[in-house]
């Protein structure tokens, strides 16, 4: 099914993030997971892109085996780091013929040193332009609501995701944010900027406070300073860092649906439990 058709069913879409993992034996406890998560009934779940070659062979198997094998809809996370246009399209085409009609197109990230071919794609919206004249797919993108870590100020980085949408995005994710009042400020931006396609909040549940500090530094994203001092009062604790990390994204995602956020995309980072959680919580309301 393509992704853009499930907004159109006035419940909020609920979508679950996963990597490749890099061993058959993590292979085979993923697609447990996800067998596990299918009992809840997500509406989708999406495999990332890595910068090496072998997982990207893993993200295609992976989407095309979630899909095929479990009968849940899987999207692909497509980028256009270290890949020409013609080896693009060899994934492509790969992902059509196993019957994938989704996919997140993304900018990517250079690893340092990163000599990009001559002719690959610098930005979202070129892959977005290529992938539009020839294949069918439903095509997602990437939004930032604390502005993206490269651009040189929120407006540019708006007018770019504009670029973006016009090239034919149907949705947009966002990144991972710990306060609901950046994401709102930055629909609202968006909205007067024209954009009009779901802006799917991204929310990843804190499971442990080093991963917290990490995937912060890492996204940009802001700490609140309540959350920052709960983690700090539990940090000796995993468990009780995670009760505090799924209480904390529980609440963010029920304010973001109350407030009208189309649905909610999980940061799994591959450790379902605490997204499970938070999922069970909310339909359960
Ligand atoms: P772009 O849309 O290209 O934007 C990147 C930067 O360039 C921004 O600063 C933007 O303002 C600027 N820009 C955009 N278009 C232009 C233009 N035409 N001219 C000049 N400047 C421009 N990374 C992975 O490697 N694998 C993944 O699977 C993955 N999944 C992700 C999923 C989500 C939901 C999100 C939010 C991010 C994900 N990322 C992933 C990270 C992403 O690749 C990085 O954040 C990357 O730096 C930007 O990707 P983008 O698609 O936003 O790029």
């Amino acid at each position: 099914m393509r992704i853009s058709e499930l907004f159109d069913r006035g419940r909020p879409v609920f979508s679950f993030e996963f990597f490749p993992p890099k061993t058959e034996k993590g292979y085979d406890s993923l697609f447990r997971t996800v067998a596990e998560l299918k009992r809840l009934d997500p509406d989708y779940v999406s495999v990332t892109w890595g910068a090496g070659g072998s997982t990207r062979r893993k993200t295609v198997e992976l989407v095309i085996d979630i899909q095929r094998q479990l009968g849940v809809t899987a999207m692909a996370h497509l980028s256009c780091v270290g890949s020409t246009p013609d080896e693009l399209a060899a994934t492509l085409d790969r992902l059509a013929r196993g019957g994938i009609r989704n996919v997140l197109a993304l900018g990517g990230d250079a690893p340092p040193g990163y000599a990009p071919p001559p002719d690959a794609f610098r930005h979202a919206n070129e892959l977005v332009d290529f992938v539009r004249g020839r294949w069918d797919f439903c095509l997602g993108g990437a939004c930032y609501p604390e502005t993206h870590k490269d651009a040189p100020s929120p407006e540019e980085d708006l007018r770019n995701l504009v670029r973006k949408v016009d090239a034919g995005v149907e949705f947009l994710i966002t990144q991972l944010f710990f306060d609901d009042r950046d994401y709102f400020a930055f629909v609202e931006r968006a909205r007067s900027a024209g954009i009009r396609v779901p802006i799917v909040p991204g929310v990843m549940p804190v499971i442990s406070a080093a991963n917290a500090r990490r995937m912060a530094a890492l996204s940009g994203a802001r700490i609140p300073e309540e959350l920052s001092v709960r983690l700090a009062e539990v940090e000796h604790d995993d468990a009780l860092v995670g009760d505090v990390g799924v209480e904390w994204a529980t609440r963010q995602c029920r304010e973001l649906l109350d407030r009208g956020a189309p649905g909610i995309h999980f940061y799994t980072l591959n450790k379902s439990p605490a997204s499970q959680r938070i999922f069970e919580r909310l339909i359960a309301a």
